[in-house]
This record gives structure tokens, sequence and C-alpha cells, in this order.
């Protein structure tokens, strides 16, 4: 087992097999300043030239010794391709959507033709092409993107899509079913293109914005379907204190679970996945991994490992003025963990 390549252990360990020691990657957004500095690839212009995307996912996984290489650096790419408009951001801001294809109500809502040749969407697909040249078959790819939920909600506008959720239930299944298509033939073009593990980041789905109820009546089954009908290995992040849902996210048919520092007891939350599901995380972007020190990063990466999580990794999206020497910490701390 000492022979295990990055992807194998990886794969291994969210698919719940022995592995000889615990990855360390993020699922989540990996872009920050210092390497858009070092490799010159900065935001806004990486998130849509497949060269520049490929350089800066890459150097934070050759510099920083995590153990994926994880594209894109946004949750927009999919919504801006089915008609949201998106702020692009700055070298320290991500994408964002600005305005939604269906605020009132659904009318006229279909698949754009020829989806995938929409927005960025080949820039991605052309990125994860590249990278999988330049690192070879033993590095993981990991292509994140927005889950259905949460696209769902760019589609119609959270306040529709919360209002809708309530009073109008015909909607809100009907733009969650529309969203889960969409995802499910995206995420498989980037599993076409090269992706090892479709990692979805479905913020609106939180506890913070979305009922535990709606959680299991709702939006489960498209998760289901998600998971179901994407042909790889696939992670569910959702953000915040998910510890009202994580009983109904084990159900959701991912390999693996990636939750924040707010669950609170990693221990506790693998009791209650059992054998359905991995979990991975938690490391805290905002308040551990984004200011250190070092030494704070290293205590609590061993004690995430102690605790039981199946792949150290940051809690959410690396935040962009997050030091390079921060998440090298992490991988320090695992190798010192094992040592
Ligand atoms: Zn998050």
């Amino acid at each position: 087992m000492g022979d295990m390549t990055l992807k194998d252990r990886l794969l291994s360990a969210l698919e719940g097999k022995q592995v000889d020691k615990v990855p360390v990657c993020s699922v989540t957004q990996t872009g920050i300043v210092e390497l858009m500095d070092e490799v010159g690839a900065p935001w806004p212009e990486s998130h849509s030239d497949p060269e520049l995307l490929a350089k800066l996912a890459i150097a934070n996984h050759e510099l920083s010794g995590l153990e994926a290489v994880r594209v894109p650096y946004c949750l927009t790419v999919l919504a801006e391709a089915m008609g949201c408009e998106v702020n692009m951001g700055t070298k320290n801001r991500q994408p964002s959507v600005t305005a939604h294809p269906y605020p009132k109500d659904l009318e006229g809502m279909e698949m754009p033709e020829n989806l995938l040749d929409k927005g960025r969407i080949q820039a991605v697909l052309g990125a994860i092409k590249i990278v999988r040249e330049r690192v070879g078959p033993d590095v993981p790819i990991v292509g994140g993107m927005e889950g259905p939920v949460t696209l769902a909600s760019d589609l119609s506008s959270v306040k529709s899509f919360m209002k809708w959720s309530l009073k109008k239930p015909e909607l809100f299944e009907q733009v969650l079913d529309f969203a889960a298509e969409a995802t499910i033939t995206y995420a498989n073009s980037m599993v076409e293109a090269g992706a090892d593990i479709i990692a979805i980041a479905d913020p609106v789905a939180s506890p913070d914005l979305m009922s535990p109820d709606s959680f299991k009546n709702v939006l489960q089954s498209r998760l289901q379907k998600f998971s179901s009908s994407v042909n790889s290995v696939t992670v569910l992040h959702i953000c915040g204190n998910v510890n009202p849902v994580l009983d109904y996210m084990a159900d959701c048919g991912f390999e693996g679970l990636s939750v924040e520092e707010k669950i609170g007891s990693v221990k506790k939350a693998k009791e209650i996945l059992g054998d359905r599901a991995r979990l991975v995380g938690n490391i805290s972007s905002p308040f551990t991994l984004l200011p250190g020190p070092v030494d704070k990063i290293k205590t609590e990466a061993k004690q995430a490992i102690a605790d039981g999580v199946d792949v150290l990794a940051p809690g959410c999206g690396i935040a962009p003025m997050t030091p390079l020497e921060n998440l090298k910490a992490m991988v320090v701390a695992r190798d010192e963990y094992y040592a």
C-alpha cells in the first residue's frame, strides 16, 4: 500500500476502502493571490482562459503539496451558460451571479441548445484536458461546480426560490428538476474531459437557508438523482452547520460529504454517517487557514485526522488571500501525524 498513487489514495479514501494515510486536498476552490502572482494566472482572467485556469490549479498542487488538482474557482460557470448574468469579480473576489433568467415564473424555461458550448464551459473542459496532460494519470482531478439547488436558485433568484419553496411547490420542484438535469449534463462532460471526482458545492441547500424538512422531502431526491447519474466518484459540499441535515445528506448517494468546522464534532458526524458516506474537511477556511498561524493549522489538522476525517481538507472554499505557507502546513501536519 506504500505505492498508492495520489489518485488511488483519494478515490479509495472516498470509497471507504483502506488507505495508508489520510489524503489531504481541497474539494472546494483553491485559487490564492500568492500563486496567481507566482505563476502569472490572475483572476478574473484565469476564470475564462483554459491555459491560465489550468496553470493556477496545477500550481496549488505542485507548490502547496495538496494531493489533487481542482478546477475551476467559482460556482458560476453553469449558471452563466444557463442564462444568468455574472460579475467576474476581481483578483481576490470570486465571480457572482447578478441577474437571473426566470425571476418571476418559469415561462419559456428550456435547456439551451448546445449547452456545453455556452459561456465558459469549454474553457473549463479545456483546462481539465491540459491539467491531465501535465500532471499525468496518477494525480486526481476534482471538477468543481454549483449543485442543483444552488443552480435552481441562481436561475430563479434566491427570493423567488425561497418563496416557491413555501407557496408554489410546483414551480419549486420544476426548477429543481431542470437544474438537476443541467448539472448532470455538465458534470458528465467534466468526467469525459478527465475529471476523476465531481465535487458540487450547494450552499443554498444549507439549513441556514432551507428547512431540514425541505431538504428531506424535496432536495434529497434531486441530489440522489445527481449522484446516481454522474459517472464518477462524487462529493457534496454544503456550507454552514449542516448537523440538522447530515443524516439526510448521508443518504444522497455521494461518496464524500464536505463540511465546515461549524459542525462541531467530527466524531459525532462520523457516527451519524456510519458507512453511508465519508467525511471531508473540516479545517476552517476563514478562521484557521486564512489567518494561521502555522502551529494552529497543524494542531487542528492533526486533531481532525485523529477524530476520523477521511480526507483532510479546508472546510469551505480557500480564501484568496490565504498564504501558501498555511496550505503547506496542512500537508506537513498530515505527514507529521503519520511519522
Ligand atoms: Zn462552503
